[in-house]
């Protein structure tokens, strides 16, 4: 406390300095500052200046002497080494011909440390090109052409991007592009990673400065909490909806919250792109090209996306972008803003027979399921949604940001849903990548060779793409105290996990269909493999994420089963395959049941009993930190 007043006295005599100098000519400018031991300052231009002074002091201030003023020429921004316990006030003043500007803000600088393994953790995230497809080949140039117009165009995505969830950690990361030394280099890669200061894989642990992440990244007013939230809507029901619209941004106006349309807030970023798009369209020679990209481009600038989503899924084209605000996963205050992404898209139309092969067998499948006929609603032929393979060769925004997706399903608007369904993309590249980057070296540490060596692409691929499909089989609906309810709505909490389940087992479950109706040609155990391995990927990340907590419930269940076993002399662990069989029957009855009847106390019940790690398996998981990548950075050249 006595430390605290101190202080106070102190800024104000700075203060008081500092203002008995100052001219009321030009405006000042204001002031920002990250801390850290890489600490970065920087200022607002201000019009019709000609240069800008520094004038800083070491804190705590110890008189007029101790203020030293820097001549930054017109430059706005400086950055350097700061070493923990050293801390500075500084302030800065812009000047013209006539004279010095009023002082800005006065901000503290202090010096902090970097986590110590901070160059231990940027290591595990290796950067890999992800520019390049052997589809591009395939191009006509007028293809090529829109190509590169949509490069263009992420970039602008990815610098909306940065100012939803850090517009300071962006300035950071900005100015150490061309950082040389190691610490510095592996500040830039977590930061280029992690889109801001906070650690992905670590709950969002600050690794820059000490500033806690706002929950909903800087949509909201960075100090907004949940409950203030909700009591202002409770208070102001009129503006729940601008409010929770997925596409404005809250800001405090006084004490009251304010709603900012999104292509306002994010105009010079969404306008170039929109400009981008409309170009595109001017190039393209495809007609459900040219609609989709125009609809787009007015959808940025309008944020109704209805009409722009219809025409996405109507897409039918060697190129496919995704592109604007859509993913959700970064507001955790809410759940409802969307964040801006791209991903530029090369489709491999030599798929699509196969493709279009799965996609048709829906029906069956879900006549196959080993579950009572209730649980099996018929399946209606338009439940499949389009089914896209692609290569991804460039992704910007929410949509590189870690942990890399290798699928993804949009739009997320269930108008669409109803009107038109949902598309699904699976990316062949970052498939094969995060196969052979991450999957194959964790396979290696943690299962036994023979395993790992059906670790396969095919097979990889089909299970993943079953994943997909298997989240359209199953109950649509649960009857539950005289109510009838979605799944999502009977078991609430635990729908994420039990949902993704399903997904994973009914996925390993249809592969002897596939493979017996000449579908699939890799073998049934191969396709275990693929899943044991991803499976190990999700469990590595705890029990934070709906994958951790059933993949490490369905590893111990067919563990106790036989199907999975561990072997002490070799200390990997290897699988029965027709226990493995039985184990994933009796395992995808369960959830389908628990699913089907919305029976939480079941759910509850399966998750506590299983879902942790155990010693054999920790162990193992503790040797792959250092030797095994968390995950692949995608970068692109220059
Ligand atoms: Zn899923």
């Amino acid at each position: 406390m006595k430390l605290k007043r101190y202080l106070f006295v102190m800024v104000c005599a700075f203060m008081l300095l500092i203002s008995a100098t100052a001219y009321a000519q030009p405006q000042p400018p204001v002031l920002i500052v990250t801390n850290g031991s890489w600490v970065y300052l920087s200022w607002t231009e201000v019009a019709g200046a000609t240069g800008y002074t520094l004038s800083y002091a070491p804190l705590p201030y110890t008189g007029p002497a101790s203020i030293v003023v820097v001549d930054m020429g017109t430059q706005k921004s400086l950055s350097g080494e700061l070493p923990a316990g050293v801390a500075f006030y500084a302030v800065v003043q812009s000047r013209d011909n006539t004279g010095l500007s009023q002082y800005s803000n006065v901000v503290s600088v202090i010096g902090g440390s970097y986590p110590t393994d901070i160059i231990a953790r940027a290591a595990k995230l290796p950067a890999k090109d992800m520019s390049q497809s052997l589809l591009y080949n395939n191009l006509l140039e007028w293809e090529k052409a829109v190509v590169s117009k949509m490069v263009q165009a992420a970039a602008y995505m990815d610098a909306a991007y940065w100012q939803q969830v850090d517009p300071e950690g962006e300035k950071l990361w900005r100015s150490l592009a061309s950082a040389s030394t190691s610490l510095e280099k592996a500040v830039y890669t977590m930061l280029d990673a992690n889109y801001g200061r906070w650690d992905r894989f670590l709950n969002f642990a600050s690794f820059v400065g000490a500033i806690e992440r706002p929950p909903g990244g800087y949509v909201y007013p960075a100090d907004l909490t949940k409950s203030e939230l909700d009591a202002y809507i409770a208070a102001n029901p009129m503006e729940k909806d601008a409010l929770l619209n997925p596409f404005t941004v809250v800001r405090r106006s006084g004490e009251k919250l304010v709603t900012i349309p999104y292509h306002q807030e994010y105009a010079a970023f969404v306008d170039p792109t929109a400009l981008l798009l409309f170009e595109a369209a001017e190039l393209s020679q495809n007609p459900t090209l040219t609609k989709y990209l125009r609809l787009q481009a007015q959808a940025l600038r309008s944020d109704n996306y209805y009409e722009a989503n219809i025409a996405w899924l109507d897409l039918n084209c060697n190129i496919d972008v995704s592109i604007g605000p859509h993913e959700i996963y970064d507001d955790q205050l809410t759940g409802q803003k969307a964040f801006y992404k791209t991903n530029v898209l090369l489709v491999d139309q030599s798929a699509a027979a196969q493709l279009a092969k799965y996609k048709s067998t829906g029906p069956a499948l879900q006549e196959n399921l080993p579950v009572d006929p209730k649980y099996k609603p018929v399946y209606k032929a338009d439940t499949m949604m389009p089914l896209l393979l692609a290569d991804d060769i460039r992704r910007s925004g929410q949509g590189r940001a870690i942990m890399e997706p290798v699928a993804f399903s949009l739009p997320n608007d269930p108008k669409v849903w109803a009107a038109k369904g949902s598309k699904k993309v699976m990316m062949g590249n970052y498939l094969t990548t995060r196969r052979t980057v991450v999957l194959e070296p964790l396979a290696q540490v943690i299962l036994d060779q023979s395993v790992t060596a059906m670790i396969d692409h095919e097979a990889y691929f089909t299970w993943v793409l079953m994943h997909e499909v298997c989240h359209t089989l199953g109950p649509r609906e649960v009857v539950k105290g005289g109510q009838t309810l979605t799944p999502r709505e009977a078991l609430g909490e635990y729908y994420s996990p039990i949902e993704e389940g399903k997904a994973d087992i009914g996925g390993l479950y249809n592969i002897p269909y596939l493979i017996s109706h000449g579908l699939v040609t890799a073998p049934l155990e191969w396709h275990y493999a693929g899943f044991m391995a991803e499976s190990l990927r999700s469990i590595r990340f705890g029990m934070g994420s709906p994958y951790g907590v059933i993949r490490s419930a369905a590893w111990n269940i067919f563990l106790d089963k036989g199907a999975l076993v561990y072997d002490s002399v070799s200390n990997r662990f290897n699988m029965d395959v027709p226990k493995m069989t039985a184990a994933v029957r009796e395992l995808l009855i369960t959830l389908i049941t628990i699913e089907g009847d919305g029976d939480t106390t079941a759910a509850a019940n399966l998750i506590n009993t299983y879902s942790n790690i155990r010693p054999e398996l920790k162990k193992l998981l503790d040797a792959a930190e250092n030797s095994v990548p968390l995950e692949f950075v995608p970068v692109y050249e220059k």
